[in-house]
């Protein structure tokens, strides 16, 4: 059986430093540190797709913070 989020058994952050991925507000060096893991994760579209979902409201998903998240949602046709 798949389970739905078993993507997060391949997310790269867990192997981590977990607090990397909320960094600091105001804080662009810590969180490039973040994205800059995201950028090697295989499960990057699916992270990202879950945090869109739902509406995770702190931190880096899927390579994106979440004013970059509100963004994209924003001009991101509804599907
Ligand atoms: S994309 Fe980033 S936040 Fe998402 S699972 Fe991968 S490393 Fe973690």
């Amino acid at each position: 059986v798949t389970l739905p989020d078993s993507w997060r058994e391949r997310a790269l952050c867990p192997q981590v430093d977990p607090e990397l991925f909320f960094p600091p507000q105001g804080c662009p060096a810590a969180a490039k540190r973040a994205k800059n893991i995201c950028a090697h994760c295989e499960v990057r579209r699916e992270c990202l797709n879950d945090a869109l979902a739902n509406n995770e409201a702190f931190g880096i998903w899927g390579g994106l913070s979440e004013r970059e998240r509100r963004r994209l949602k924003y001009h991101r046709p509804a599907s």
